[in-house]
């Protein structure tokens, strides 16, 4: 069952949303498609020019990805390029659904899921369901790839925040940026705490686009459907991901819960506060505490 809502926070993007629905469930018992994606929400989005459209991630199930390829249809797109944001299941799980299309990723990206792939598809990764047959990308790049869709240019960028293999979407022409994992309201999820201190030198890279409006794919659904965040996203993580750091050292900071942590982001518009997020929290003290 699904709770997909069709989003146009731009005249010309459309985001695909899920999740953060009460009392509602993808399958029954664990399973990272509610308690990784659902729970949180999770949007992947289209990008339409002329009659062809740029799909960023191809979303947590078949039946998601379906109906992705049913409203572009629908819209009179007929031609249809992917970009995986990251290898992250949640992600990638809807690529089979567009078998012949170009998907287009990170040359990390395709590494970690063929390193994966028997796993994956045996849904012994994260656990169940499996992605079974996983459709690998077509084409991968490293570092920069320009993309155009139908007459509007755009740019995939790599980036390692969140995962080593972050790759955004970039929109000059609009000053719009979709982040993929490496910005999520209310805080990041921190998956490779390793790299951590290094995400903090890509943020300051990221914040260097000078965006006017972030699209992040974990977020508010009222936020994205007015047009997404604005940079101030881009600090606000950093000073996240600062606190965690100091958490190495700093006891005190250990118990402060979310809501009291990003407060002043929170008060000031920056961030919306979403309590699904303190768990992700609690995780994510205790990941940068053992690092
Ligand atoms: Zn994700």
């Amino acid at each position: 069952m699904m709770h997909l809502r069709v989003l146009q926070p731009h005249p010309n993007v459309l985001a695909f949303y899920d999740g953060r629905v009460p009392g509602y469930r993808f399958a029954s018992g664990s399973n990272w498609v509610d308690d990784g994606a659902l729970s949180l929400g999770i949007a992947s989005y289209a990008i339409i020019d002329e009659a062809e459209a740029l799909v960023y991630d191809t979303h947590v199930s078949i039946p998601h990805a379906k109906a992705i390829r049913e409203v572009l249809a629908a819209r009179g797109v007929r031609r249809v390029t992917v970009v995986l944001s990251h290898w992250h299941l949640d992600h990638i799980a809807g690529n089979e659904v567009f078998t012949g299309c170009e998907i287009i990723a990170c040359k990390r990206t395709a590494e970690h899921l063929s390193e994966h792939r028997s796993a994956i598809e045996a849904g012994a990764y994260e656990g169940p369901p499996p992605i079974s047959p996983l459709v690998m990308p077509t084409r991968t790049f490293e570092g920069r790839l320009p993309i155009v869709i139908g007459g509007l240019t755009t740019e995939l960028l790599q980036f390692n925040i969140h995962s080593d293999d972050g790759v955004v979407l970039w929109c000059a022409r609009d000053r719009l940026l979709l982040a993929g994992d490496t910005l999520e309201d209310t805080v990041t999820y921190v998956a490779e705490p390793e790299n951590l201190a290094h995400h903090l030198p890509e943020l300051d890279r990221l914040a260097g686009l000078y965006p006017a409006r972030i699209l992040p794919n974990h977020g508010s659904p009222d936020r994205i459907a007015a047009g997404g965040y604005g940079p101030d996203l881009i600090p606000a993580t950093a000073r996240y991901v600062g606190n965690l750091l100091s958490m190495k050292t700093d006891r005190a900071r250990r118990n402060t819960p979310l809501r009291d942590l990003v407060a002043h982001d929170v008060i000031n518009g920056t961030l919306e506060y979403y309590d699904g997020y303190e768990s992700v929290h609690v995780n994510n003290v205790a990941r940068v505490l053992v690092a």
